[in-house]
């Protein structure tokens, strides 16, 4: 029997102790200092900077709006061209887009879901100024080869690592890679600020030109130098972050079993697979993605997207459909050309995935997944 009880989601936002968020939001009642940059800012800046290994991070209300203020901060040229991914969330083309720059959809690889370096290199013009990939489900890209093509042809990269909050490769942290890259603290991320994100970058001469970008282009009081926007991450959405990064290594550990029992569950399935980081990647668990491929596995994702609905368990069809199939973008763009996009949007479903989700819960999620059968 289905009730609300046994529903699964397919995440759940981590949230520290009530405890512990009161007595860190406890100062501002004191303060009356709520948002401007204040303690919990400047307190949550300096733990990320030692949590991520960067020297540069600036903080913003959300990821979408750090991801734009970079593109902005680098002064790329209106109309260039930008070589990204249609396999990602609509905010990652969008941001280039509202910055005035021109997607260019490159194909991604089977094996990670990330860039295609190769279907990279094919897309390169005069006009192309920048290369924004992404490290889908917290796989990280072939950084060394994007790196490689990048600093051939003088592109910047700005990776959109939304999905990669402290991941590292070979002990390297994921922002340590391109000119900068964007995270995205939103309550279902693996780190959350409730809403919240943050770019780090390369070039410190573009912290100053970040912080005016998020207060309005205000340097002083009677001195304002630019067109800014306003997003500031406020006091009660840092403290959240303070607290939430002191819980990490546990969350991120609970996200590992989670991990490994659906992996165990579904390794001999055939036509099912799933996808583990490579040996030099430390992961962070953030998603569960796998594919099903209906001609081997007798059923497609929809047939299984439909199986767990039906027994009050969320998947999520992510990413479908791929961004350049948007009614926005799908008159500009012919997803034909990106089939390796086009057949991973086809076949994915992200299972549901989150730090206190029971290994019962995964057993009987994978029972329903392996007693799928075609609907008729
Ligand atoms: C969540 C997400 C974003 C946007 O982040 P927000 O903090 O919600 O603005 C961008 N790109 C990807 C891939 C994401 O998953």
């Amino acid at each position: 029997m289905s009730n609300e009880s046994n529903r699964i989601l397919v995440t759940r936002s981590s949230m520290p102790p009530l405890e512990e968020y009161l007595e860190e939001i406890a100062p501002l009642w004191e303060s009356h200092w709520l948002t401007n940059m204040g303690r919990e800012h400047r307190k949550l800046e300096a733990a990320l900077r030692e949590r991520l290994g960067v020297k540069n991070i600036a903080l913003f209300t959300n990821g979408h709006s750090a991801l734009e203020c970079i593109l902005e901060a680098l002064q790329l040229p209106r109309n260039s061209e930008v070589i990204t991914t249609p396999f990602s969330f609509a905010s990652t083309t969008h941001a280039i887009v509202r910055k005035n720059l021109m997607p260019v959809f490159a194909d991604i690889k089977a094996d990670d879901f990330t860039l295609d370096p190769e279907s990279v290199e094919k897309l390169i013009t005069p006009r192309t100024v920048a290369i924004v990939p992404v490290h889908v489900y917290g796989l990280p890209c072939d950084v060394k080869a994007i790196q490689d093509i990048a600093d051939r042809h003088g592109l910047k990269v700005i990776y959109d690592a939304a999905h990669a909050f402290d991941v590292r490769v070979d002990g390297r942290g994921i922002a340590d890679f391109g000119d900068a890259s964007m995270f995205s603290f939103h309550a279902t991320k693996v780190f959350n600020t409730i809403e919240g994100g943050a770019v780090c970058f390369r070039d410190t001469a573009l912290y100053p030109v970040l912080e005016q970008w998020k207060n309005f282009g205000i340097v002083g009081p009677e001195s304002v130098v630019y067109s800014g926007g306003n997003a500031k991450m406020n006091e009660f959405c840092a403290a959240m972050g303070v607290c939430n990064l002191r819980h990490l290594d546990d969350e991120i550990a609970k996200r590992k079993k989670v991990a490994e029992r659906y992996w165990e569950n579904l390794a001999d399935v055939s036509g099912v697979r799933t996808f583990q980081p490579a040996e030099n990647v430390r992961h962070n668990y953030a998603y569960l993605p796998v594919t099903f491929e209906p001609d081997v596995f007798g059923a497609t994702r929809d047939d299984v997207f439909d199986a767990l609905a039906k027994r009050n368990v969320g998947a999520r069809k992510y990413f479908y459909p791929l961004i350049s199939d948007y009614e926005r973008y799908r008159a500009i763009y012919a997803s034909e050309r990106t089939p390796t996009a086009v057949h991973a949007a086809a076949t994915v479903l992200a299972l549901p995935m989150y730090a206190d989700l029971s290994l019962e819960d995964v057993d009987r999620i994978c029972a329903i997944v392996k007693g799928v059968r075609p609907c008729a």
